[in-house]
């Protein structure tokens, strides 16, 4: 079956897998070769459903909560982070605990405990319930407020003279977050900023490929779960530039009405999406009679993290 009148489709670059979901994969591989199964994970290791599953089957467990671990079990904490409450209630279970939290989120953490010593109020920007906000805002919570759009930076009520630092989850849209970091500037002109960005590397450069991408194409797709941020922003990227797009999880979600009509189909993946799904994505168009499947953009990424402490001490103790 003819997949509409595509003729060809274009990679994105960079796309697919960051460094801290790489290695917050790896930790659990690693956790499962060096205690054997089960080896517990406090909530989706990545936001990526296929992921979870591959890990469930090689014998992960993954909970809610690190109180649903048992006693002296081994659990590795998601890339997201956590409330310092968590490491808490972990070392009380006599857990053995892997932090697989991204180090660039951890970074936020640390920017969070700094300006809360301070005395500022923090204004964190980023969405209400994503795992990321919930583990930063617990760094701090009488002092972070949550913002969430330029009408809620607006609204924001804060003494004059009030010591004020803005901070943000490392996921978010760049151009959108730059609107609100503009408002909170216009009403808060003494307001602190991070030295350096927030939002990721991986998260802008996924973004900009995408940008550069949009002249090129009639229709975007991401491979992504609902529940990936970045995954979702980059659709947002792509519908704000007027390109139709659409989040799937792998090639079953592929509509057939949404290739009627475009000719050269984008295809990105976020940050937690094994590349394993765009080749399955680039079959399904070759078994479509699509013979023009090219990477689009070269942008090179030579980010690593080492692996977390407590796992490498584990595998050679003189760490
Ligand atoms: Fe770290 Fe960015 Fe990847 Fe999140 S998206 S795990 S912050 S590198």
């Amino acid at each position: 079956m003819p997949a509409g009148v595509v003729k060809r489709v274009l990679l994105a670059s960079p796309r697919g897998y960051c460094a801290g979901v790489e290695r917050a994969v790896e930790t659990v591989e690693r956790a499962l070769q060096l205690y054997g199964p089960p080896v517990y994970v406090r909530r989706q290791i990545v936001h990526n459903a296929h992921v979870v599953r591959d890990l469930e089957e090689r014998g992960a467990i993954f909970v809610a909560d690190e109180c649903d671990a048992p006693e002296g079990a081994t659990l590795v904490l998601s890339a997201h982070g956590v409330a310092p409450s968590v490491y808490a209630n972990a070392a009380a279970r006599r857990l053995n605990t892997i932090d697989a939290t991204c180090p660039l989120v951890t970074k936020v953490h640390v920017q969070a405990r700094r300006y809360a010593a301070d005395g500022a109020t923090i204004v964190l920007i980023g969405h209400e319930g994503h795992e990321e906000v919930v583990g930063t805002t617990g760094e701090a919570p009488d002092a972070i407020v949550l913002v969430q759009s330029v009408e809620e930076a607006e609204a924001l009520e804060l003494a004059e003279d009030e010591p004020v630092a803005y901070i943000t989850q490392t996921t978010l849209s760049v151009d959108e977050t730059a609107e609100i970091v503009a408002a909170l500037r216009r009403r808060f002109p003494h307001i602190r900023a991070p030295q350096s960005e927030d939002i990721c590397y991986a998260t802008s450069n996924r973004q900009r490929a995408v940008k550069r991408l949009l002249g090129e194409v009639d229709l975007l797709l991401v491979i992504g779960s609902a529940n990936s941020s970045n995954s979702n922003r980059l659709v947002e990227v792509a519908a704000a530039g007027g390109i139709d797009a659409h989040l799937i999880e792998d090639e079953t979600e592929i509509d057939e009405d949404w290739l009627d009509g475009p000719e050269t189909v984008g295809l990105t993946s976020g940050a937690s999406a094994p590349e394993v799904l765009v080749t399955r994505v680039c079959d399904w168009f070759r078994s479509r009679g699509v013979t023009e499947i090219e990477p689009f953009g070269s942008a090179y990424e030579d980010v690593a993290f080492k692996l977390p402490v407590e796992l490498r001490r584990a595998e050679s103790p003189a760490v």
